[in-house]
């Protein structure tokens, strides 16, 4: 194998590790995730081409992955202790006191620092790689869940020496220009950070699966998935908090400590603050008691930590918890209202669920007027009704709930909420689910479910037509312009034009993007369909086995289920869509405008073009064509699209305005093609 392969090779994992580095401790990505996506494709092309390059630390590492059969119980070097909390400022001060007693000096210092609502864990690398990830479990005895943290970016696979810091940094003072321990055990929190966790959950409830109650629930339901891959998806991060076993030792106190962590390119708490004195603790956390809800992550409290480690030692610990350190934590936020009236909203797939309206309350730093109720069960468990005194809870950005009723205070007149014989949208025939806790209304023509039907079809993570927002679904549905998916895309622009707030220009911008939806692929247009339980993940694994939409139609039941991952309920729901009118009628209608059937799988085995196996770079602007819509047509053809030109580029694809890839070819003595040459290869490709 030639020196420039390696050389290669060395090079974009380091550019990787630097890139992690600048997104994940600094919080300052210097590159899109496109670019960065672009570096980790060229590596794993370049190690499944010379396996021998492989190294279970390279970034590579993170994709990809064998599901396994379950985990094994490791026992921890140092006990992870649980920490003391108090909801009460007097208890806490009487923990500074026992501190300062207990050191006889007034001399210490504490480190502060949100307390992140995850899953702890140890986290150990030895000799700069990645060791292993160890759940707190019982504080003995955790979990291995290494292969899934793995596909936790912020967790790194093999640690930065200061040398390989970004220029910036290792010439700033604050670099200590310390070696990487030879054992270095960090405890940590393992989190899912709010947004991700919005998004991965509005994606569930969107596919009528279950949702997370939390997003400590759900990274800890996600550490316990056997499959990695399915991680990999969930944006779970980390953050290292404490310490185990680290030899050497190279820091005096927590805060010292944590400054060599993100060095080493391990993230720490950034809100950490060394407070001096009981006062300024008290301070800080009164400062936070708001403040905490624009973080990213969910948190309940403040930690508060002795700095000093030689203190922290003098200090020791009960059977139970270290004597240097405890939580206060801010109570929940809950508030007394009164229930004026109930409504109820439809679902996608019809699910009605009743809304409570009450007299406005401050709640988590917003005023919160009406909260959900879930649904019946949850009506009649509580037995609300209206004219009740009620008391809501709201957490962070979870929707805010009616916990609880003041039967005390409840009115004589007070009215039973009933489910609705009729659906409040269309007057159609409500049924409740068997032996379900839902009511759904069961007219498949339901304007109330079409809508949010065709906003979910649109939708990011399915056909993601831009500018399709819900102000124009109403009217296009209410318009009868669109009553099945396949109507959008025989839109003609004089009937956008009847619209409201529509003109000339941005109806000719959402004709575009709906027509650029139509290639969107299987995976895609299957998430999109809102199919019952099946949602992203599904439709990955659905493409992946069948390849395209008519194969996968033809499946029974049995080989569904069969499909890794795929369970007889998800089966069953497939085979009954594929096998009733409606389902067959929508992919009949969306085939006949030409919206495109297959994915992935077909893409595994691509025809004999010009282009199969060839590596291709693209420099300037291409006509009718964005950047990535001719990438994924390069794939398509079979070839592999990297980022940056070398003596291994087969071909550069010069558009307009070229930057300096172009120069580079040339001196390389690479070919170039302009978009009218990479157009006919393509084409020659389709022909076959
Ligand atoms: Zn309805």
């Amino acid at each position: 194998m030639s020196q420039s392969v390696r050389q290669r090779v060395e090079e974009l994992r380091r550019q990787i590790r630097h890139h992690d580095y600048l997104y994940y401790v600094e919080a300052k990505p210097e590159i899109s995730d496109r670019e960065y996506d672009r570096l980790m494709q060229e590596l794993k092309d370049l190690e499944a081409a010379h396996p021998d390059l492989a190294r279970p630390d390279s970034p590579t590492q993170r994709v990809g992955g064998q599901p396994i059969e379950g985990f094994q119980q490791v026992r921890h070097e140092i006990p992870m202790l649980s920490i003391d909390n108090t909801y009460s400022m007097e208890q806490l001060r009487e923990f500074d006191a026992r501190v300062a007693r207990a050191l006889g000096t007034g001399k210490y210092r504490y480190l502060v620092e949100p307390k992140i609502d995850g899953v702890a864990a140890a986290v150990r690398w030895e000799n700069g790689s990645l060791r292993h990830v160890v759940t707190r479990g019982d504080g003995s005895v955790g979990d291995d869940v290494t292969n899934n943290a793995k596909r936790i970016g912020a967790i790194p696979l093999r640690l930065l020496e200061w040398h390989e810091l970004p220029a910036h940094e290792s010439q700033s003072r604050s670099t200590a220009q310390m070696p990487v321990p030879r054992v270095l055990e960090v405890r940590g929190e393992i989190y899912w950070p709010r947004d991700a966790f919005a998004r991965f959950n509005a994606q569930r409830a969107a596919g009528g699966e279950e949702v997370f109650a939390n997003p400590r629930n759900g990274a800890a339901g996600t550490l316990k998935q056997l499959d990695p891959r399915a991680v990999a998806q969930r944006g779970l991060s980390f953050i290292a908090h404490g310490l185990g076993v680290v030899e050497p030792m190279p820091a005096a106190g927590a805060s010292e400590f944590n400054a060599l962590l993100r060095q080493w390119g391990v993230p720490t708490n950034v809100q950490a603050c060394l407070c001096e004195g009981i006062d300024k603790v008290v301070a800080a956390i009164d400062e936070w008691a708001e403040k905490r809800y624009d973080l990213p992550y969910e948190t309940d409290g403040m930690v508060v930590k002795v700095d000093s480690f030689r203190q922290r030692e003098d200090l020791g610990a009960t059977s139970k918890y270290p004597r240097w350190c405890i939580a206060y934590k801010y109570a929940a936020e809950r508030a007394g209202t009164r229930l004026h009236t109930v409504d109820f909203s439809v679902g996608r797939l019809g699910t009605i669920t009743p809304v409570a309206h009450f007299d406005p309350v401050q709640l988590a730093g917003t005023t919160v007027v009406n909260a959900t109720l879930h649904n019946f069960d949850q009506v009649a468990r509580l037995d609300v009704r209206l004219g009740d005194q009620i008391l809501v809870e709201k957490a962070g950005e979870i929707i805010p709930h009616v916990v609880q009723v003041d039967m005390a205070k409840r009115p004589r007149d007070a009215k039973p909420i009933a489910p609705p014989a009729k659906c409040p949208a269309c007057g159609g025939p409500t049924q409740r689910d068997e032996g379900g806790v839902y009511v759904r209304c069961i007219n498949p023509e339901c304007p109330a479910q079409l809508k949010q039907r065709l906003q979910f079809f649109a939708g990011r993570g399915q056909m993601d037509v831009e500018n399709l927002g819900p102000a124009i679904v109403d009217q296009l549905v209410d318009s009868g312009l669109v009553k099945h998916f396949a109507d959008l895309y025989r839109l003609a622009k004089p009937q956008l034009l009847d619209l409201e707030r529509m003109g000339e220009k941005s109806a000719t911008a959402l004709l575009a993007n709906i027509q650029a939806s139509r290639d969107r692929g299987m995976e895609r247009l299957l998430a999109g369909l809102g199919i019952r339980h099946v949602g992203g993940r599904a439709s990955q694994v659905l493409t992946e086995h069948f390849g395209g939409i008519d194969e996968l139609a033809k499946a029974a039941q049995e080989e569904l289920s069969a499909v890794h991952e795929i369970g007889p309920v998800i089966a069953a729901s497939i085979y009954q869509f594929f096998h009733a009118t409606q389902g067959r009628e929508m992919i009949r209608q969306l085939k006949e405008v030409g919206v495109k059937m297959t994915g992935d799988r077909a893409r595994r085995a691509p025809a004999k073009t010009p282009l199969a196996g060839k590596s291709v770079v693209v420099t300037g602007t291409l006509a009718n064509y964005t950047r990535s819509q001719i990438e994924q047509k390069i794939k398509d053809a079979g070839g592999r699209v990297s980022s940056s030109v070398s003596k291994a580029t087969d071909f550069v694809l010069v558009g307009a305005d070229p930057g300096s890839k172009a120069d580079k070819a040339k001196a390389l003595g690479v070919r170039t093609l302009s978009q009218q040459e990479l157009e006919r290869m393509l084409q020659q490709g389709e022909g076959q």
